[in-house]
């Protein structure tokens, strides 16, 4: 669950922060009368149609209807939940948040290990792809497609192998349960079998997120499908 701080935690943060200080940054703003407008970040335009009000503490696309505050501006341009943005903007202007609740905790908790795991998961694909006979196939066809060692490197693309439990086995292995499999998104489970692996005899792009850039920070792989064999 997510924390719910009182909204005077909420409003004490917009009144410390000038709206301006937060979207500048990403939108390149021009005075207007007493307000600010800017080519908009949320659609493709060439003349500005977005308008940041500073005595209201919003902002206004005239031309795809984005608004919001400040939270919702954090949100949008860095792809946040709320209470990422609440976190971040909390810390940037000094306010301290009600203390988080134990099952925030342990939600955390449970994200983590599920980050884990499709860190585990994305090293292994790019383990096949790279060193296994298996691979050879897949490794031909990014060549093929003119992908470099250096792309395949810098996106740890990987290999999954034509198998129905190869990836269980090797998570299982490192101590994984398989309901955490399920829950990854790697192992699908159908009722009266068994489960099986979700990606198989595929090339597989891990999706990272963008905020954080250490190796364990994948969400689940996805996939693009390879032409079937
Ligand atoms: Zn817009």
């Amino acid at each position: 669950m997510p924390t719910t701080p009182s909204n005077g935690a909420i409003e004490e943060i917009k009144e410390r922060l000038n709206i301006l200080d937060i979207i500048t940054p990403e939108v390149s703003l021009r005075k207007t009368g007493r307000n600010f407008t800017g080519l908009c970040p949320f659609h493709a335009e060439k003349t500005p149609s977005f308008v940041v009000f500073p005595d209201k503490g919003n902002y206004h696309c005239f031309g795809c209807g984005a608004s919001g505050d400040i939270f919702a501006f954090v949100m949008k341009v860095q792809g946040m939940g709320f209470g990422e943005a609440l976190k971040m903007l909390a810390q940037r202007a000094g306010v301290a948040l009600p203390e988080r609740r134990a099952d925030a905790a342990n939600e955390d908790q449970k994200r983590t290990r599920l980050r884990d795991i499709n860190a585990a998961a994305a090293q292994y694909f790019h383990n096949l792809l790279l060193r296994s006979d298996a691979g050879r196939v897949a490794r031909d066809y990014l060549q093929r497609r003119g992908v470099n060692a250096q792309t395949i490197e810098g996106f740890q693309l990987g290999y999954s192998m034509d198998s129905w439990n190869a990836l269980e086995k090797y998570l299982t292995g490192k101590g994984y349960e398989r309901a955490e499999l399920v829950e990854a998104g790697l192992l699908v489970e159908r009722e009266g079998t068994e489960g099986y692996d979700r990606f198989r005899n595929r090339l597989v792009f891990p999706i990272r997120d963008a905020r954080e850039t250490s190796p364990a920070s994948e969400r689940a792989p996805s996939t693009i499908p390879r032409r079937n064999t």
